[in-house]
């Protein structure tokens, strides 16, 4: 009973961050052209293939949200790990500071609080 209940909530987790994740490859290829010239944000690469960078770190809860993804090479992907972005830009002398800055202007990571306090529609409460 409980491991149903456990996940139940899970997928009811799954949904609400899949709400928030609305980022289509295509919206991705345009944001790392538009923004980063298809370059890494990090090291200004860009003959590496790019993945998608959280700026707002998964550890801080951040989500693969338009406003909280950049382009980003491997190499750097692994080696940033869950380090502050800025730290890491500096590090690598990365020219696309302030465009990492415009890209996560007005992004909220999740507010865990929140979340946990939100009434759960998938879950029924029994009496
Ligand atoms: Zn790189």
């Amino acid at each position: 009973m409980a491991n149903i209940a456990g996940r139940k909530r899970n997928d009811a987790l799954t949904r609400l961050l899949a709400d928030r994740t609305n980022l289509t490859p295509s919206m991705f290829k345009e944001i790392a052209k538009k923004y980063f010239k298809n370059c890494c944000a990090y090291c200004n690469d860009d003959q590496k293939p790019l993945t998608k960078e959280h700026v707002v770190t998964n550890k801080d809860f951040g989500t693969l949200e338009p406003n909280n993804v950049i382009p980003c090479c491997r190499e750097c992907n692994d080696d940033k790990r869950e380090r502050d972005w800025r730290e890491y830009a500096k590090e690598k002398g990365s020219r696309f500071i302030k465009q990492i800055e415009a890209r996560i202007l007005g992004y909220k990571p999740l507010d865990l609080e929140e979340l946990r306090n939100r009434p759960d529609p998938y879950i029924k409460v029994s009496d």
